[in-house]
């Protein structure tokens, strides 16, 4: 491991504000190259050339410093195994020995073909990587890009789709083995099959991958209703475009999920993909992404990083086939975000000098002008896309409904509260990692568990604004933030209704209900973790009911028992969202106590219908009065 300079804080002015940071890595070296899977196959090393030389000319023009580089060297069979099946490594290395030996374990004549010095070329990639994390988890470095890295289809007992050993979910679970959370964040036009299939199961991992739909393209999977299931159900998160969808409907898609995940999840560190092969010019693919995109997409990732996983971020490349107009400029625009540069507009004169030559030579010419490309990378809109951006739209508005809890949407929608708005501007600045950190405990203080909390009907802003509330109680993750989004809810009108258990100042459990429109909704119910199983979420929601007309027979109801018109029409719907995202309990667990609450006040339940009932068989919709 090559580290050129230590990772000593540097100051760095950037627009008005002093930026104190830890310049990011790039992990690129000789190993880089070795990963070949032969003359004319479309993953080629030849990216390199153009790439690492556009990232050093473009930080240079940025006015960045020297780049502190490390050179990726293989990793363990251990660390292998930790993701990757020991048969597997050893069909690896027979065929790494041998490469015409047949096919087998997804190599040989195909996508990923076998090639002398496979294994270690592969484990270099993979070593890259875990390195890399290893290195942002000692706190060595904030940020690290890994072009080479993001061979996203490798499975634990195969290759798939160019890839041999799964450098994301290898990093992935090195962050695990610390006992950190981490949001996987995939912009490769093909879906993250390998990742979200390796780490599928943890409840400590969230993928969410955008990429073309798998009914039109390898690997054939990644659709909305691929969840996850038991504890980690909620945590797997699909965003299938139509072919055609162009920049504004792939950001827009990603956007209007990413940042409300992120915020609800709470990850430690953020790994992402940046496969370039979502670009209108790409070959194997058929979506209309940008760079100009790309790079308001990295942006976006390095900022997410920075409010909710205290600015732990590595990054990867991916596919890419455009290997000379696109690869680069997309790699650069994330290197640029991850080294709070400023991109340049022009692609340096000299850079393209260097390689329009080799451009021509492989049919990619000429060399674009500028890192962004012309709006809808100078093709036409027409109907099928503008159609394709729509359904983008429609789709990231359905994961949302099932990814995001009720509470964090409603705070969005009826403009309380964004996790988009909480960013800073460009993630950098102020609120970077160690004022996150601290944020995120500042409402944690534990009470004496044995006193029965006091439950306050009808919470107001003030009151609210004097109390501080328990970590795990209400989502957005960081209890600071579903602090700030309650009160701007209470400050924000649509009869907003809030119910709270309190102990020793601090709020332990609290129901939140609006009326956005004609019925009141139950937007949110939660218990802090020690004092869950005690019988306060049941309480709560029945104080919390029972001031809006009543439980029919309940001790303490305002109006008369039974009278029907008394009743408040009251609305509720529950997702394999709404669970604590630090420990969540198995799917149908949450289900029925969901409904077993519910049930005890009166509300009917019913199976959600249509697209979400369908992608998420365990939802349910309540009505009451
Ligand atoms: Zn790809
Ligand atoms: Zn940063």
């Amino acid at each position: 491991m090559v580290l050129d300079r230590p990772g000593a804080p540097t100051t760095r002015r950037q627009g008005q504000r002093i930026v104190r940071t830890v310049d990011p890595i790039l992990v690129f070296g000789p190993w880089s190259e070795r990963y070949d899977l032969g003359p004319g196959h479309p993953l080629t090393p030849r990216r390199f050339g153009p790439g690492i030389d556009l990232i050093r000319a473009v930080t240079a023009a940025a006015g960045g410093g020297p780049i502190r580089e490390l050179a990726p060297e293989p990793a363990s069979d251990d660390e292998l195994r930790r993701v990757h099946d020991a048969h597997y490594i050893d069909v690896v290395r027979r065929f790494s020995e041998q490469p015409l030996g047949g096919w087998e374990a997804g190599l040989g004549p195909g996508d990923t073909p076998a090639f002398a010095g496979m294994h270690e070329a592969a484990a270099a990639v993979a070593g890259g990587s875990i390195r890399a994390m290893e290195a942002i988890l000692r706190g060595e470095a904030g940020h690290a890009l890994h072009p080479g890295g993001g061979l996203h289809h490798a499975m634990p007992d195969r290759a798939s789709g160019f890839c041999v050993y799964d450098d994301p979910a290898l990093a992935i679970a090195r962050a695990r083995r610390d006992g950190l959370r981490v949001l996987y964040v995939d912009l490769d036009v093909h879906h993250g099959d390998g990742v979200q299939a390796i780490h599928g199961d943890d409840p400590g991992v969230v993928t969410l991958s955008i990429h073309q739909t798998g009914r039109t393209l390898f690997p054939g999977t990644g659709f909305v209703a691929e969840l996850g299931e038991g504890t980690a159900a909620g945590t797997s998160l699909n965003l299938p475009l139509d072919p055609g969808t162009g920049e504004r409907g792939w950001l827009a898609a990603l956007r209007s999920v990413l940042p409300e995940v992120a915020a609800t999840f709470r990850p430690d560190v953020v790994v992402s993909q940046h496969g370039a092969d979502a670009h209108a010019w790409d070959p194997l693919a058929d979506l209309r992404v940008t760079t100009t995109a790309m790079g308001a997409a990295a942006r976006l990732v390095h900022s997410i990083a920075h409010r909710w996983a205290g600015g732990r971020w590595l990054a990867t490349g991916g596919g890419g086939y455009d290997a000379y107009r696109v690869v680069p400029r997309a790699w650069s625009l994330v290197w640029l975000a991850a080294s709070h540069l400023d991109a340049p507009a022009a692609v340096p004169t000299a850079w393209r000098e260097r390689w329009a030559g080799e451009a021509e030579r492989y049919g990619q010419a000429p060399l674009p002008d500028w890192l962004d490309d012309e709006p809808n990378a100078g093709l036409r809109l027409d109907g099928t896309q503008e159609a394709a951006d729509r359904r983008a739209v429609e789709t990231a508005g359905l994961l949302r409904e099932l990814a995001v809890p009720a509470l964090v949407r409603a705070a969005t929608d009826l403009g309380w509260w964004s996790a988009l708005d909480d960013l800073q501007p460009d993630g950098i600045g102020p609120a970077s990692a160690g004022v996150a950190q601290s944020a995120r405990t500042a409402g944690v203080r534990t009470p004496a568990p044995a006193d029965h909390p006091e439950i306050l009907d009808a919470v107001d802003a003030a009151t609210w604004a004097g109390l501080g509330l328990a970590d795990r109680v209400i989502p957005p993750g960081e209890p600071v933030a579903a602090h700030a989004l309650v009160l701007a809810a209470l400050r924000g009108g649509r009869e907003v209704r809030v119910t709270a258990g309190v102990a020793g100042g601090l709020i332990v459990g609290a129901v939140v209900s609006a009326v956005p429109e004609g019925r009141r909704l139950l937007l949110g119910l939660g218990v802090a973790p020690d004092r869950r199983h005690r019988g306060l979420g049941a309480e709560l929601l029945r104080r919390h009911i029972e001031r809006g007309g009543g439980v029919p027979g309940a001790a303490g109801s305002e109006r008369p028992a039974g009278s029907a018109a008394a009743i408040e029409p009251w609305a509720a719907a529950v997702t394999v969202a709404e669970r604590d995202p630090a420990e969540p309990l198995a799917r149908a667990m949450r289900e029925a106590i969901a409904r077993r609450l519910l049930e005890r006040v009166g509300f009917r339940i019913e199976r959600a219908a249509g697209l979400v009932g369908a992608a998420d068989p365990g939802a349910i919709t309540a009505r009451r009065g």
